[in-house]
């Protein structure tokens, strides 16, 4: 069975990506007659407040998008990552980093291409195992990882030289997003992560992590990012806002899941319609692969 998600970070509104990427995996799991859940992930505490993660939980409900089941707050989960890194320690996989913080403040959060990803050097490999209550890093293995997306298709990535080898757990004590993001997918049985081509770049990396804890592999895609009309990124003015900022001007919530529905293949022009009338049409083979860009007149 088809069991899908929506992961977002609860650090600001669902801009028009995000809720593409809700839509997405919501017909997705639905067309298949499967399970959508929500999860929050609030890892990064001080970045993230539970006031925006209902915010965003609200914007989902009023698309029609509703969780089957629980919303998992991944701050309630401390437990599961403590048991994953002790299983990682215990294969051998962590070791201790004693880079600076300004080094680790990049790797805190879902690393999105913006923040300009760099691969960690591997400067403290050799060190000698000195804790839990250390920095801690997963020791990847050499080689290149090759993948399948249902959008993109047929994927190849060396891990060693887009992430180097991963921060799963931070000095400050915050457990970090590759480690939070594959423990959880894992636990709760998904079978298909669908978010945007920003992390793309990532999921190789994410790939080893689930092989050295012994979890099966998701379908994954990644999805063409939602832009400006001039294809620069949304912006306060153009569609960053979310649904409030446009409901308020006049977008009602049909005409923007008629526009997401369009620019997921699913009808001809976006006419405005409610979401599970989408359903039907919906398939991962006619999703365009590129960037999508806002109506114009949806820029405030
Ligand atoms: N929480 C991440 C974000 O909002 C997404 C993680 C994922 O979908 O794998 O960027």
């Amino acid at each position: 069975m088809t069991i899908g998600r929506f992961a977002p970070s609860p650090t600001g509104v669902l801009h028009l990506g995000n809720l593409r990427t809700a839509l997405a995996s919501w017909l997705s799991a639905r067309a298949a007659g499967g399970r959508w859940l929500i999860r929050m992930e609030d890892v990064d505490g001080p970045r993230c407040s539970p006031r925006l993660g209902e915010l965003q939980l609200g914007d989902l409900a009023a698309l029609g998008l509703h969780s089957d089941g629980p919303v998992l707050w991944q701050s309630g989960r401390t437990g599961a990552y403590r048991a994953a890194l002790a299983a990682l320690h215990g294969a051998r996989r962590l070791y201790p980093c004693a880079c600076t913080r300004k080094d680790l403040q990049s790797l805190a959060s879902a690393p999105h291409a913006e923040d300009g990803l760099r691969p960690y050097p591997g400067r403290c490999r050799d060190r000698a195992w000195e804790g839990f209550d250390h920095a801690l890093r997963l020791r990847l293995p050499e080689g290149p990882v090759a993948w399948a997306d249902l959008v993109l298709g047929p994927q190849q990535d060396a891990p060693a030289a887009l992430t180097g080898d991963p921060l799963l757990f931070r000095r400050d004590g915050c457990f970090a997003y590759h480690l939070a993001v594959v423990v959880d997918d894992g636990a709760q049985g998904v079978t298909e992560v669908v978010r945007g081509a920003d992390l793309r770049p990532v999921t190789a990396t994410q790939l080893r992590l689930q092989e050295a804890l012994g979890l099966p592999r998701p379908a994954y895609v990644h999805l063409g990012l939602v832009t400006a009309p001039d294809g620069s990124r949304l912006g306060k003015r153009a569609g960053a806002l979310g649904l409030a900022a446009l409901t308020d001007r006049g977008v009602d919530t049909a005409q923007v899941l008629g526009w997401l529905g369009w620019s997921l293949g699913c009808q001809p022009t976006p006419d405005p319609c409610r979401a599970e009338d989408l359903i039907p049409a919906f398939s991962w083979d006619r999703v365009p692969g590129g960037d999508v860009s806002i109506p114009t007149d949806w820029c405030f």
